[in-house]
C-alpha cells in the first residue's frame, strides 16, 4: 500500500490530486490547516486527515510524528500548498510580501522536506512531486507565445523559480528518491480568482503522473512538446 501526503489538499488542485491518488489505491493523508475543512474533505473522499501548516515548524514537526507514529514511513511527498501573495505590481512589492509568500511556497516546502525525508528512507520507492509553476521559468515567461509572459510578479514568480533549483538540488542530493517539479498550467481555483483556463481536473493530471512516476529518473520526468502545458521535471528552467 502506498502512503501519500498531499499538503494543502482541502480545496484545488490538492483536493484533486488526493482524490485521484484515493482512486488509485493509496493511503492518503489529507493535508490540510484547518481542521473542520479537512476533516469534511478527508471524510469525503476516504482520506486521513493531517494537520499541518507548512509555515509552523511546530505544526510540520508533530505531522511527521503522526505520520510516523501510524505508518512508520512516507512513499510520496506531494508538496502542493502555495498561495499567490495577490496582484501587486513589481514597484510596490515589499521586503514583508516577499518573506509571507516565500515562507508558504519556499521554506514551506523546504519545513516539509526536510521533516519527513527521514520517513521517505523507510520507503521502498520514494517520490517527491513539487507542484511549480510556468510562472518561475525563465524560459516560459520570456517566451511572447507564452501566455505567462503576459503576468508581472515579483513574489509567487521568483517563490517558483527558488522552488525549481531547489526541487533540482534536491534531485541530485537525493537520487534514490524520484524527485520532480511540476506545472499544473493556469487553472481555475482561489488562488486566481478562478480566472485559470483549465478545469482542476486537467491541472491536476501533472501532479498525479508525477506522483504515480515509476520509471523516469530523478528529476528528469519528460517534458511536454515545446507550448504545451505542464513543463516538468528538468524542463523548467
Ligand atoms: P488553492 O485552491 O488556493 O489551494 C491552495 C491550498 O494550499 C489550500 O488548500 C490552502 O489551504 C493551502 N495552503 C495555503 N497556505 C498553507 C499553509 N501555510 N499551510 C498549509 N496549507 C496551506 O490553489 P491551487 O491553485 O490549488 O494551488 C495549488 C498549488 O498549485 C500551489 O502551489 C500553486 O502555486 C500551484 N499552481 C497553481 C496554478 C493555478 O493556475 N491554479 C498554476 C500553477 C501552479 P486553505 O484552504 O486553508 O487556504
Amino acid at each position: 500500500m502506498t502512503t501519500t501526503l498531499i499538503t494543502g489538499a482541502t480545496k484545488g488542485l490538492g483536493l484533486e490530486t488526493a482524490r485521484r491518488l484515493t482512486a488509485a489505491g493509496h493511503t492518503v493523508y489529507l493535508g490540510a490547516r484547518d481542521a473542520g475543512r479537512g476533516a469534511e474533505a478527508a471524510a469525503a473522499l476516504g482520506a486521513r486527515l493531517l494537520l499541518i501548516d507548512v509555515t509552523s515548524d511546530d505544526s510540520v514537526r508533530a505531522a511527521a510524528e503522526q505520520v510516523r507514529a501510524e505508518v512508520g514511513h512516507l512513499d510520496v511527498l506531494v508538496n502542493n500548498a502555495g498561495i499567490s501573495g495577490g496582484r501587486k505590481p513589481p514597484g510596490e512589492v515589499t521586503a514583508s510580501d516577499m518573506r509571507a509568500v516565500y515562507d508558504t511556497n519556499v521554506f514551506g516546502v523546504v519545513r516539509v522536506t526536510h521533516a519527513f525525508l527521514p520517513l521517505l528512507a523507510d520507503s521502498g520507492a520514494p517520490v517527491i512531486v513539487n507542484v511549480s509553476s510556468g510562472m518561475g521559468s525563465l524560459a516560459v515567461t520570456t517566451d511572447p507565445a507564452r501566455f505567462e509572459s503576459t503576468l508581472l510578479g515579483l513574489a509567487y514568480p521568483s517563490s517558483k523559480s527558488a522552488l525549481n533549483m531547489i526541487t533540482s538540488q534536491y534531485a541530485k542530493a537525493y537520487p534514490a528518491i524520484r524527485i520532480n517539479a511540476v506545472d499544473p498550467g493556469y487553472t481555475a481555483t482561489d488562488l486566481n480568482g478562478h480566472r485559470g483556463t483549465q478545469t482542476v481536473q486537467e491541472g491536476a493530471e501533472i501532479i498525479v503522473s508525477g506522483a504515480l512516476v515509476s520509471g523516469a529518473r530523478a528529476g528528469h520526468l519528460p517534458a511536454v512538446p515545446p507550448g504545451g502545458r505542464g513543463p516538468i521535471g528538468g524542463s523548467i528552467t
